[in-house]
């Protein structure tokens, strides 16, 4: 199964009266940026963006995390460009940092090791704390316990479609969990034990796999039951692994992203742009999820992202007509952008993701091939699109 239409629709194509739609209620929902004062300048471009394309018609309050205090002129700033309420708030170490069960000596050597092996933000401490604290605490912060809904912003993101409905609305209205708007293969050495862990999560809580799991598995297992036994030559995983691990990073000799006879295919969604529900990231499943993940190790003797954390959570825990595409939303962050199909394109996105609105008809080579190159098909979904 995959994403299509037959499980997610877009919301609305093309322009609606976004007056007109803000007359309506607003949902319980904030925009929600973890940043650094230096970060002042990039964080300006997003909220531009933001309130440019969308909330200046809606003003959805903001909420900014740090790990630091946030000084004098970054708040000035900052409330100067919102046009909705804005918080301030402080992660407590329990949010940030090593845990006490972690062996800080082996934790940092397995970072220091990162660096050596060139693994893209490997090195960096402060970057594993981020992925960590994206992960599994965000959702716990205080300041975000009133919301239901977020969204998130990073620094130096950019939209390039005027957004005229209340995408928050529209998800509660359709019952969805989750929603993402580019989808890209992570890269293999920064998790090569993460399937090993969510597929022995999935194992030890007697998941079976819905349909989302599925896009997260090489196209030669896609559809494919599982072996009733593990395949001869690999070994189980025993299950004490899960406790006896603590940021040990006892990496071993087995396939780790072959699990059970799947195999990841590095697919997630990429993180920086959510619309989510809090509640699913605060249910206990999706922290059991959590947990079992960052007792292996991985957030510190790998360099596992959140984005593929909550990629495989979802894949475990939701349903594909739990998730929204949002190929109507243009977003770039860096290097990667979605640009919706009726905006002048200049640039194929980059996102192996699948959007076949072919469900009912002959497949041809060239739905394979817009399954396999995110591309919306649809004319007119994007709103004055400028990529
Ligand atoms: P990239 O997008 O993967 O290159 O990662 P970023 O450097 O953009 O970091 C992701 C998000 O976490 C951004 O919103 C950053 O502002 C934020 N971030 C990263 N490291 C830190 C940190 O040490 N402290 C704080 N407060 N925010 C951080
Ligand atoms: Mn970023």
């Amino acid at each position: 199964r995959r994403i299509s239409e037959k499980h997610d629709r877009v919301f609305h194509s093309g322009c609606l009266d976004p007056d007109r739609e803000a007359k309506g209620p607003r949902a319980n929902a904030a925009f929600v940026v973890l940043a650094r004062n230096k970060e002042l300048d990039g964080v300006i471009e997003s909220i531009r963006s933001v309130e440019r394309h969308f909330n200046r018609w809606f003003h959805y309050p903001f909420v900014f995390l740090n790990d630091g205090d946030f000084n004098s002129t970054f708040k000035e700033v900052i409330r100067n460009y919102t046009s909705g309420p804005v918080e301030f708030g402080k992660l407590d170490p329990s949010m940030w940092g090593y845990p006490d069960w972690v062996d800080k000596e082996v934790a940092r050597e397995g970072i220091r090791k990162q660096g050596d092996a060139a693994i893209m933000y490997g090195e960096m401490e402060s970057y594993h704390h981020m992925c960590r604290f994206y992960s599994g605490f965000f959702y716990k912060h205080p300041l975000l316990a009133k919301y239901k809904w977020y969204w998130r912003v990073e620094p130096e993101i950019k939209y390039f479609c005027d957004i005229t409905y209340d995408p928050f609305i529209e998800m509660e209205r359709h019952n969805k969990t989750y929603g993402f708007t580019i989808a890209i293969k992570e890269l293999r050495e920064t998790v090569p034990n993460i399937f090993r862990y969510a597929s022995a999560y999935k194992r030890t809580n007697n998941i079976t796999a819905t349909g989302l799991w599925n896009m997260f598995l090489e196209k030669k297992d896609n559809h494919k039951s599982l072996p009733k036994s593990l395949p001869k030559g690999k070994k189980p995983l025993p299950e004490e692994i899960l406790n006896t691990e603590r940021g040990k990073g006892n990496l071993d000799e087995i396939d780790p992203n072959s699990m059970e006879g799947e195999s990841y295919n590095m697919c997630h969604f990429w993180s920086n742009f959510e619309i989510a529900r809090l509640d699913w990231f605060r249910s206990k499943e999706y922290n059991d999820f959590f947990e079992t993940m960052d007792r292996s190790g991985g957030f510190w003797m790998e360099r596992w992202g959140d984005a593929p954390i909550h990629s495989l959570a979802a894949g475990a825990l939701l349903d594909t007509k739990d998730l929204h595409y949002f190929r109507d939303f243009g977003y770039r962050h860096t290097t990667i952008q979605h640009c919706p199909a009726n905006a002048p394109s200049r640039q194929l996105p980059r996102s192996p993701f699948l959007e076949p609105q072919i469900d009912e008809r002959k497949r041809t080579d060239e739905d394979e091939y817009w399954e396999k190159w995110d591309r919306p098909k649809e004319n007119g979904v994007g709103c004055r699109c400028r990529c």
